[in-house]
């Protein structure tokens, strides 16, 4: 695949659930502190019935838990893929940016780079907690998510690909989910797996499959020559 733009500047964007985590996060938090049929706003967002910031509003806000068991939950039972701590250290050593961006859960990703002391800028939904009740703000949704199928983002992952490009950096991205094909199929490189992988094998569009950061750091190094 030619690169469409120089990588002098390069960045990489990763999702996080299922992709940095081993296990999707969000659904392992919705799983332990919801105890109502929260599985039926996924599939109101996968009709169309509703759009994925109201489906994630909904969902969030029906978990039940203080923010310290939303902690103490991540720090027993979510790991990272194998590199990646190494991963962002080099990211860092051969000044490549890399943030995350996620449409899960603020408080849950920030726990889990402390855990592995991973120090990284986040761009994700905010949880804010009254007792055990969970509000949901989107402070990641700015003017350009407008898209044309009439979507409306939590945390407009494409929106953070398309600024970093008109800004002439070459944008890798990381991901394996619904929400990561939209900005997947801007990004000049994609690092894929699960349904990500499945929908750009389908649509027959380039992108690397991946288990682990130690591929996708051997990858990155050979392509950008670092
Ligand atoms: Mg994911
Ligand atoms: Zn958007």
């Amino acid at each position: 695949m030619p690169p469409k733009r120089s990588m002098e500047k390069v960045f990489v964007l990763s999702d996080f659930d299922g992709t940095i985590t081993v296990e999707d996060a969000a659904i392992a938090i919705m799983n332990e502190f919801c105890h109502e049929d929260w599985y039926q706003y996924v599939r109101k967002w996968e009709r169309r019935d509703m759009t994925l910031r109201e489906s994630l509003k909904q969902m969030y806000e029906r978990i039940q838990a203080s923010r310290s068991e939303v902690e103490d939950f991540v720090q027993r039972n979510i790991m990272v893929r194998k590199g990646f701590p190494e991963f962002v250290e080099w990211c860092g050593r051969n000044r490549i940016g890399f943030t995350v961006v996620s449409e899960g859960l603020d408080v849950v990703i920030a726990k889990t780079l402390e855990k592995y002391k991973v120090k990284a800028d986040v761009r994700t939904n905010r949880m804010l907690f009254e007792g055990r009740k969970v509000r949901i703000e989107f402070p990641e949704t700015p003017p350009l998510c407008h898209h044309e199928d009439g979507e409306v983002c939590g945390t407009c992952k494409y929106s953070h690909v398309k600024n970093l490009q008109d800004e002439g950096y070459f944008v890798v991205y990381i991901g394996d989910g619904k929400t990561d094909a939209r900005p997947g199929k801007i990004a000049d490189v994609v690092f894929g797996r699960r349904s990500l992988a499945r929908k750009f094998t389908e649509e027959g569009r380039y992108f690397f499959p991946f288990d682990n950061f130690i591929t996708v750091r051997e990858r990155l190094g050979h392509i950008l020559g670092r």
